[in-house]
Order: structure tokens, then sequence, then C-alpha cells
């Protein structure tokens, strides 16, 4: 099957009620009669017949064996760290989701494991970071806010060769775009709130595999931490998911012409969207992705002037979260990158004057027009 007939498909099929139901039931029980079934389901924390519908089609996605989901994105975050112990290090990409960085560095730092950031986009210097107590990889591409595209595959063989475990948090490209697994990545983690649930209407995570080591430790650290997502979340999340295909496309074409758009406007300095010719990752995006995605950040020339089209938007939403149907605009400096401290984030790029954008799935014309008045003129 591919993907978009995956998209609606897996996980829907399995009619455990025998009713011939075309969406996997809300399954609320919290524990299942051991004489009527004995093998899948015991008690709902460990395993759930909504939450098996969707990890079945999250793995089917990723083309992974397994997959595993969460009550957040955070949630899967840290059940996967549960793989590490004290005195590990963990070589991480210096670009990461704003709560990625504060939970490895305020959470899991207190735990004792190190932490290196680097910018993967040069494979040399992620070797040159790796120490005989580095254990794991951790990647973003495209990176968040800055869009850095990072080269998976030769990433990938790299953290084998060094015999450590490599990362992915997919969650920006979404699987309709990018099958880190494919590439020999060993793990990928979602933020299934964004693309996979698409609506802005329901928090999740995710973790794909196809390391069956991997997996059975992390499905004992699903149960033994308890992060697990709600019978109705993993419904919402599968309803979400019989869209991602065509929804990606819209995303992308409306991106795409943001960023065009953007480009050629007198108040915007730089756009960072590897669909753009100019991007520097943009041949690397093509090898690697099916499709450039609907993020974009772009700097403004003043950058007191971000405030001011923050305020002035109508169409697009002044607000944090992305990959819903509705177009979002956001600071990272101020909203969501806030956590990470001022001087490393300006180094890093992460600027005043820079502004992030979701390309939702409205009409093209409706979003440049509110950005042509936001930015004032034209
Ligand atoms: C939102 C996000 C997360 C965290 O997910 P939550 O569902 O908010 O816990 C992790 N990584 C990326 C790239 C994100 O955008």
């Amino acid at each position: 099957m591919r993907f978009a007939t995956k998209a609606v498909h897996v996980g829907s099929e399995t009619d455990q009620d025998a009713a011939g139901s075309v969406n996997a039931p809300i399954s609320y029980s919290v524990t299942f009669d051991q004489n009527r079934q004995k093998e899948r389901f015991e008690y709902s924390r460990t395993g759930n017949p909504t939450r098996l519908a969707l990890e079945r089609n999250l793995a089917a996605l990723e083309r992974g064996k397994y997959a595993l989901a969460f009550a957040s994105g955070l949630a899967a975050e840290t059940t996967l760290m549960t793989v590490l112990k004290a005195g590990d290090h963990i070589v991480c990409m210096d670009d990461v989701y704003g709560g990625t960085y504060r939970l490895f560095t305020q959470v899991f730092a207190n735990f004792g494991m190190k932490f290196t950031f680097v910018d993967a986009r040069d494979p040399a210097a992620v070797k040159k970071a790796i120490r005989k107590s580095t254990r794991m990889l951790w990647l973003e591409s495209p990176s968040n806010p800055l869009m850095k595209i990072v080269d998976l595959r030769a990433l990938g063989e790299l953290a084998r060769s060094a015999g450590i475990l490599s990362v992915v948090d997919n969650t920006f490209a979404s699987p309709a775009l990018q099958n880190p697994l494919r590439l020999g990545i060993d793990v990928v983690v979602h933020s299934t709130t964004k693309y996979l649930g698409g609506h802005s209407d329901i928090l999740g995570g995710a973790i794909v595999t196809s390391r069956d080591d991997v997996h059975e430790r992390l499905r004992f650290s699903q149960n033994a931490l308890g992060g697990v997502p709600s019978p109705m979340d993993c419904f919402l999340t599968l309803r979400g998911i019989k869209t991602l295909a065509v929804r990606m496309e819209r995303h992308c074409a409306n991106a795409k012409r943001i960023a065009e758009f953007l480009a050629g406007h007198p108040a915007v300095k730089r756009v960072l969207y590897p669909g753009l010719p100019k991007h520097p990752g943009h041949d690397l995006a093509k090898r690697q992705m099916s499709g450039f995605g609907g993020m974009l950040s772009f700097t403004l020339k003043d950058p007191a002037m971000a405030v001011k089209v923050l305020r002035r938007v109508k169409v697009i939403i002044r607000g944090e979260s992305l990959g819903a149907v509705e177009s979002l605009i956001e600071h990272p400096a101020t909203m969501t990158h806030a956590s990470i401290p001022k001087g490393l984030r300006k180094a890093g790029g992460i600027t005043d004057g820079l502004l992030r954008i979701s390309a939702g799935i409205e009409d093209i014309d409706d979003l440049v027009e509110d950005l042509g008045q936001a930015l004032g003129g034209r």
C-alpha cells in the first residue's frame, strides 16, 4: 500500500467490535476480561485497543516495525531518554525545539547526562563531538525554527559506525514528506500534536523504530513511566492522519507561495524555506524529502517591526504550535524558543527580527494579502 492509502486504512480496519466499523472504536475500558481474551490487553496503561490502532498506523506511515504512542511529544521524548543512564553523553543538533533543549539541559542534565550541541549540517563537527561515553545523536531536519537541513543518511551512517543510537525528531516534515528510518536512522520521534493530528485540537507524541532491542526497552518504559494518551486522544489523532496526505500537499504549496512573496518584499531581509533554490539545504532536502514542508521563517530588515507584524495579522493567527489547518505566526525569541538563553539563542541565529510561519490550508490569496497588509503597504 502507498502512503495516502495507509494513512486512511491502517489501524482502522481491525473491526474490533465486529460491526464493520470503518473507524477504530474508542475503547474506554481500563481493564479487560482475562477469561474472554488472554493475550493482547490487560490494563489500559500497558495496552489499549484504540492506542494499538494508532500505533499500527504510525508504524506503517514511518515504515518502521514498531510504534508507541504517548500523551505528548515531550512525553515521548522523556520516555525515549530512558534508553540512557547517568554518565551517558548525547550529541544534539544545535537548532532543536525549545522544549527539547529545556528537557535536556534542565531535567536530564540533573540526572547526570551530558549534552553537546553542534551544528549538524557539518557531519565533521558531529564526528568531532562524539566521545567514548556518547550514546545518542539527536537530530531535527528541517530544524526549528531556522529550517536547517541535515544529511540524515550520512549522519545515520556516522552514528552506526560509532555504535551510537541515532534519533530524528520528524515533526516538521511529518512521515508524508520524510521517512528517516529508510535513510538509516534508528529512531523517529514525533509530536503528533502537529501535522499528524493536524487540527490544533489534540496533544500527542510517538516513537517509531525497527530495532527490536530499542522497542522492547521503550515498550517497558511506556508502561513503567505511564505517559500514555487517552483513547479519545488516539481516536482524534487517527482521524487527523486520514487526511494527512492531502493536507500536506496544500501546506507545501501555500508555504512555497508565502516564501516567494516574502522573498520579494522590501521589508524582508531573508527567507528560510528549503523549497527556495537559494536555501543552502535545498538540494539535500530535494534528495531526502518528497516535499519541502509547510514551515518557513523569515527575518525583517527592522527587527522592531516583528511585534507590529504579529499585532496586525488578521487571518493568520498569532500563536505557538504548528502543522494544523489554520496558519500560525510566532516570534521564536519571545515565544517558542524563550527557554533558550538569550546569548545562545542570538549566536545561533534566533534573532529578535525572526518570525516563523506555519502555513495552513486556507486560500493562499487570503494569506498573502494578510501578510502584505501586516508588513505595511502593497
Ligand atoms: C511541539 C514539538 C515538540 C513537543 O511536542 P508536544 O506535543 O508539544 O509535547 C517536539 N518537537 C518538535 C519539533 C515540536 O514542534
